[in-house]
C-alpha cells in the first residue's frame, strides 16, 4: 500500500468513526468537499500544508496520516509534487504527546502552514542547506545546527531559497486534549 492509499483509508475511517460527512468534515478542515472526496477515492494526494488542516480539524496529530513502518514501506509522506517529504523518526505516543518529522524540503520550495490546533509547540531544528521560516510575519535564516521553537497555532511558513535540498527535525508538541 503506498502513501496515498494508506491516507485515504485512513481519512474515511477517521470521518466515519466521528460520523461526519464529507461537507461536515470539509467544514471543519477548512479543505473542500471535493478535495476530501477525491483523497478518500485515492484520486488526489494533498500538499503537506493541506494534510495538516485535516489533521487540525479531525484533531489528530499528523503521522496519524502516515503509514507505520513495514518491511514493505519506509514510513514517510511524499505529496505528489515532492517538494516537501516529511518522515516520521519515532511513531506518535500518547502520553509523551510529540511527533518528530524528518523534513526535506526541495530548492525553491515554500509550504504556508495555516495554525495548527491551540496550544500546538513546533521545535524545528536545521540539520543540513538553509532554511527560511516565517513566524509572526517575519522571515528568520536559519543556518545547519539552528533552530526556533514557535507557537504553531498561528499561520507559518517553510521556504528554501537556496540550490539544494534543505533537511530540518521539526518536532511538534501536541497539547493535552481536553475532556
Ligand atoms: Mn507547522
Amino acid at each position: 500500500m503506498d502513501s496515498a492509499h494508506y491516507l485515504a483509508i485512513t481519512l474515511k475511517h477517521l470521518r466515519h468513526e466521528k460520523g461526519m460527512s464529507l461537507a461536515q468534515a470539509a467544514e471543519r478542515t477548512g479543505v473542500s468537499k471535493a478535495m476530501l472526496g477525491q483523497i478518500e477515492r485515492h484520486e488526489s494526494s494533498p500538499t503537506v500544508a493541506t494534510l495538516w488542516k485535516i489533521a487540525t480539524g479531525f484533531n489528530v496529530p499528523f503521522s496519524r496520516f502516515i503509514a507505520p513502518a513495514s518491511p514493505l514501506i519506509k514510513p514517510r509522506y511524499n505529496p505528489p509534487s515532492q517538494d516537501m517529504q516529511v518522515e516520521p523518526l519515532f511513531p506518535f505516543d500518547a502520553e509523551l504527546r510529540f511527533d518528530h518529522f524528518s523534513i526535506k524540503l526541495a530548492p525553491g520550495a515554500l509550504s504556508e502552514s495555516s495554525a495548527h490546533d491551540t496550544g500546538v509547540v513546533e521545535h524545528v531544528v536545521v540539520i543540513s542547506g538553509v532554511l527560511d521560516l516565517k513566524i509572526d510575519d517575519q522571515w528568520q535564516t536559519l543556518q545547519p545546527g539552528e533552530g526556533r521553537r514557535f507557537a504553531g497555532d498561528k499561520a507559518h511558513s517553510y521556504r528554501n531559497r537556496q540550490l539544494e535540498e534543505v533537511h530540518f527535525h521539526s518536532l511538534i508538541h501536541y497539547p493535552v486534549p481536553e475532556l
